[in-house]
């Protein structure tokens, strides 16, 4: 088969575009023909070797965490799903072993491995699952905008519907509405939940495209105080959830945007992870701050069903054939654009 992979890591040039031999199946795995691959910032990670990726390949090694595509093959004991289905990934491989999974609770499963990192991944023409993590995808959906949902609208969902339990008198602060959680959380706090929602971004540009996927304020932080703004905007109340996915850089405008009972939900910190906590706030405005570490099936199950009904839909920026993904790479280094960039597999 076709396939991006890496042999060693470094720059968008480890990207090779060769052949490699089709994964072969478990009876309880399915083999996948992907139509559909959605780059991710983990990608870029792993591909350079940084933030803890670092490793010597043995073998060559695929990327490409968020895979859409129809089922090629079925391993004998795959009740769920039959050849030709058309299929979404949950990338988080739980191992079925630890407390966690035995308690039900395969989100918080403590020897997790991710297809495209720990397990090759979508950068393929075929990947291979266990059956438990394919999910059949209704028609209205693309290959495209169904591999461009897990990474972003899982962890989205698990924090601000699953966790938060946002309402719709509620306001919630959406930092970074150009990414690909910052865009499904203010789809999810809009469209699904029916909150008000105040969205951060960084250019005028972004603020109308912003505003164009449901965020009913947006404050441009190059040019706006972000607890001013939400003062503003809230009568100086402050917002009941805040979405973070970006780290230190916001941590305190953000967090000091919060009303009395605010939560704070954290699933990525890709601007730095260190930061001063106020403990005295933590009790004296009754605060709840968690984290999330993407979601459970159910949680994409969900997902997917609103996506089948319209309610959310990822925002795609640019589609590259697979070959392409030293382009793609470089893309999304370049920061310039507003949603998911995917790699297709025709
Ligand atoms: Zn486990």
């Amino acid at each position: 088969m076709k396939a991006v992979y890496l042999q060693s890591q470094g720059g968008v040039e480890v990207l090779q575009y060769g052949d490699l031999p089709e994964p072969v199946i478990g009876p309880q795995e399915v083999k996948v023909r992907v139509r559909a691959c959605a780059l991710n910032r983990l990608d870029i990670f792993t591909r350079m070797g940084v933030r803890g990726t670092k490793r010597e390949f043995k073998q060559p090694f695929i990327l490409g965490v968020d895979v859409a595509g129809d089922v090629a093959e079925v391993g004998s004991e795959v009740r769920n799903v039959k050849v030709g289905d058309r299929v979404v990934l949950n990338p988080v491989l739980a191992c079925l072993q630890c407390w966690s999974c035995l308690s039900g609770r395969q989100g918080l499963c403590e020897r997790r491995g991710m297809l495209g990192a720990s397990a090759n991944g979508g950068y393929a023409e075929y990947v291979k699952a266990p059956a438990a993590n394919a999910l059949r995808i209704p028609e209205p959906l693309t290959y495209e905008q169904a591999a461009a949902m897990p990474t972003t609208f899982m962890p989205a969902w698990n924090m601000v519907v699953r966790r938060a339990q946002l309402k719709p008198w509620e306001t919630i602060l959406a930092l970074s509405a150009s990414s690909g959680v910052g865009s499904a959380t203010v789809q999810i706090a809009k469209n699904v939940v029916g909150a008000r929602v105040i969205a951060t971004t960084s250019t005028e540009e972004k603020a109308r495209k912003a505003k164009e996927i449901g965020a009913d304020h947006v404050i441009v932080y190059t040019k706006e105080d972000i607890v001013e703004r939400v003062m503003e905007l809230t009568n100086k109340r402050g917002v009941d959830m805040v979405v973070d996915h970006v780290g230190a850089e916001f941590w305190e405008k953000a967090s000091g945007s919060l009303a009395y009972g605010g939560r704070y939900g954290v699933c990525g910190v890709t601007t730095g992870y260190q930061v001063q906590f106020h403990m005295g706030l933590l009790f004296s405005k009754q605060l709840t701050f968690f984290g999330v570490m993407m979601g459970s099936m159910n949680d994409l199950r969900e997902v997917v069903a609103a996506a089948g009904r319209g309610l959310i839909r990822p925002v795609i920026h640019q589609t590259f054939p697979l070959q392409q993904a030293q382009e793609a790479h470089k893309a999304m280094e370049e920061r310039g654009y507003f949603g998911k960039l995917l790699l297709t597999v025709p």
